[in-house]
């Protein structure tokens, strides 16, 4: 019978019980859904070590030898057996403090010692190790790569751990080698030289060296990836044939204000507008991703696609992910419209609208007066109509979206347009996965003249010196940012180690007025000290990560950040973007302990080495690797990734969006008969789709 028809239940080795685990846990219903579990790793058996021949720790390895000496220790539960173990040449110590008197050991008798070394006393030290009298070692024990299989700790408890699934699987293996429909036409697996499924699936579990190994998770990585951007493109696809507001004109509103700006914009803000305008008269929906790094000015490019919108007749609005940004953008296009005087209208909507000032917003966005609405997510969502909204531009905050999207509006016949602007860099591969459905423009230029912030690490047992240098700032007339971290779990600690530090430095800097800034301030309070800041009033600002993204004070050139170690690389980076805005030379200070990790210390030096966030976010993804990335929760990620790693993983990506391009571009929804597999295959993974937004028909 085919695999994918066999109950797992009936599989050999399983059985009701294990199968009702294997159901819940795995999702494992069939004898295919047993063999698509891949290894997590594998350990070489065909490699017999010497005991002189350990190189390091933690690597798994067999020796062959005998057990020369034993003893016990202790009595009963405390029980714990130590034995020697002699290759010929060297020897080695085996402990055993579980189970002990089920080891059975004999002299003279020739062993396979199975196990992962750790040195101690100049010796190297095996806990619990498999040890096989040579004369029941199979030749398939020592043969090509074991394989690892992750299990729960439920599986565990039921007797269902890595060897249990290898002896599941390979019980399936006979049935299995006489093939499986592929899932990938033989055209594209001859183009790009992929290993054929039913090869795949057999070497994934049993291959017989690592070259083949490698060709075959080649081949479900890529599998795994393609049907993702298959998914994700195909959303495209369907978005792109969606009827769109056409907004050909380049209008008065939108001169007007281009020809009030102080500075000619960047070649790359220039491309950028060009890419979305040529969405916005094009008759169908925009969705597209806006990226680039801290400083780039996209606020700007933001501002100059509203009023192409705008002069087109149509009002847009602008979600910003928390209230301080919502305002600061709501001043910053103020600022940028007073040139234009009366001519657009910017209103702003965020949780500290009271109800008598949301009276004339509504009315105003009802009878289309209001051009431009700033405000944050969870409050346009209810009750705002429009009279003609047009587009939609969504700020996204660093960490990659939530899938918290506002519906804004109401289910007309024609969607408005949608610009999602990243607040940082990400990594290509996860713009790729992440936001795989969206076109991207891309600003990779920063405005002439600046000077890049120089960044320096200091341990905290040099604050004398950091004080002094902040103090010299102050009296040249600058401004200073200190950040403390943010730990959700914990916010009385947090609040507490805040206002130790602003305690600290009233008391280091007693001539100096100095503002506290956090997030369970009212925003009244909060924005009596931002405005404190802002105005040149208090001469250091102390806050938490509130002030991350958006907070734009050119006169401020220091960023110390304390604890930095307790920040990520994205979020380091984005708090070093708030300065660096002025004329003047400015500073990022990291402060952290004096004992670090190697991950810390990697994360500080990539900080000082680069400003570039393009590259940050890559060094980022590299470090905090797939096992923290991939989750949903941190990631937005929608789906999970069961084989392929999107930090390593980019090249098979980059092929696998190829491929799945290649297909639509002739067949955009999948109607041709030599794409059914695709489809059918598509159906029956139901990846999700990323986002909200691209429900918006
Ligand atoms: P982002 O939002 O991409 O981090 P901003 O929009 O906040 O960047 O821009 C940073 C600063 O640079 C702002 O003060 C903005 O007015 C200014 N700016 C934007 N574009 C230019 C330009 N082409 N030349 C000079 N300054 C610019
Ligand atoms: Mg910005």
């Amino acid at each position: 019978m085919e695999l994918a028809h066999r109950d797992i239940t009936y599989c050999k080795n399983v059985g009701a019980k294990r199968a009702d685990i294997l159901r819940k846990e795995l999702k494992v219903n069939t004898a295919l859904d047993m063999v698509r579990q891949y290894p997590y790793k594998y350990i070489d058996r065909s490699r017999f070590y010497r005991i002189a021949e350990i190189e390091d720790e933690d690597t798994y390895v067999q020796i062959v030898g005998e057990v020369t000496e034993w003893h016990t220790i202790g009595i009963g539960k405390a029980q714990r057996l130590s034995a020697t173990f002699n290759d010929g040449m060297h020897q080695c110590e085996l402990v055993w403090f579980k189970g002990v008197q089920y080891v059975k050991l004999q002299r003279g008798v020739k062993y396979l010692l199975f196990g992962k070394p750790s040195r101690f006393n100049h010796t190297y030290n095996f806990v619990h190790p498999e040890l096989t009298p040579w004369s029941k070692v199979t030749p398939e024990m020592t043969q090509g790569l074991e394989p690892y299989y992750n299990t729960t700790e439920t599986m565990k408890r039921h007797g269902l751990n890595s060897k249990a699934m290898r002896n599941i699987i390979a019980e399936l293996l006979p049935d299995l080698k006489t093939g499986v429909p592929d899932t990938i036409g033989a055209d594209i697996l001859q183009r790009y030289r992929l290993m054929g499924l039913t090869d795949a699936l057999v070497n994934v579990h049993f291959p017989k060296d690592t070259p083949t190994m490698q060709a075959a998770r080649a081949r479900l990585k890529f599998e795994e990836l393609f049907y993702i951007q298959l998914q994700l493109l195909r959303q495209m696809k369907r978005r792109e044939q969606n009827p769109g507001f056409a907004m050909p004109i380049v209008g008065s509103r939108f001169h007007a204000l281009y020809k009030s700006l102080p500075f000619d914009l960047t070649g790359a803000q220039k491309r950028v507008i060009h890419e979305i305008h040529d969405d916005l008269k094009s008759g169908r929906q925009m969705n597209r991703l806006l990226q680039g790094d801290v400083g780039s000015g996209k606020t700007l490019v933001a501002l100059l696609c509203c009023l192409l919108a705008v002069d087109n007749g149509y009002q847009t609005c602008i979600m910003a992910p928390t209230e301080i940004l919502a305002n600061q953008h709501y001043e910053t296009l103020k600022a940028f419209l007073a040139p234009l005087g009366d001519a657009v209208h910017v209103a702003l909507l965020t949780g500290s609208t009271t109800a008598k000032q949301r009276v004339p917003i509504h009315n105003g966005l009802l009878n289309g007066t209001i051009h431009i609405l700033i405000g944050t997510h969870a409050l346009i969502e209810d009750t705002v109509q429009w009279q003609n909204l047009g587009l939609v531009i969504i700020d996204e905050q660093h960490r990659f979206g939530v899938a918290q999207r506002a519906k804004l509006w109401s289910k007309n016949d024609i969607p408005p347009h949608v610009l999602v602007m990243s607040a940082t860099p990400i990594p290509r591969t996860l713009a790729m996965t992440v936001y795989g459905d969206l076109h991207v423009s891309i600003i990779d230029e920063l405005p002439p003249g600046r000077k890049p912030v120089q960044t320096i690490h200091y341990n905290i047992n040099r604050r004398a010196q950091v004080y002094a240098f902040l103090r010299k700032q102050i009296q040249e007339g600058r401004q200073i940012y200190v950040v403390y971290p943010l730990i959700k779990e914990n916010e009385k600690l947090d609040l507490q180690d805040l206002q130790n530090g602003f305690n600290e430095l009233c008391e280091a800097f007693p001539e100096y007025k100095i503002s506290m800034v956090h997030g369970q301030m009212k925003a009244a309070d909060k924005d009596l000290q931002m405005q404190r800041f802002a105005s040149g009033e208090t001469q250091i600002l102390v806050a938490t990560t509130v002030i991350e993204v958006g907070v734009n004070v050119p006169n401020a050139t220091v960023m110390m950040i304390q604890n930095a170690e307790r920040f990520g690389l994205s979020q380091l980076h984005q708090l070093r973007g708030r300065v660096g805005r002025g004329a003047d030379q400015s500073y990022c200070l990291l402060l952290t302990d004096m004992e670090i990790s190697g991950d810390t210390r990697k994360r500080m030096d990539i900080m000082v080495a680069t400003n570039d966030g393009f590259r940050i976010a890559e060094e980022d993804l590299r470090l905090r690797g797939a096992g923290d990335i991939d989750g949903t929760q941190q990631s937005g990620i929608p789906f999970d990734l069961h084989i392929a790693n999107l930090s390593t993983d980019g090249q098979l990506l980059t092929l696998a969006r190829q491929a799945a391009m290649d297909i639509l571009d002739q067949d955009p929804l999948l109607e041709d008969e030599m794409n059914r597999i695709y489809k059918r295959r598509l159906d029956s993974l139901r990846i999700e789709s990323p986002q909200n937004w691209s429900e918006i028909s």
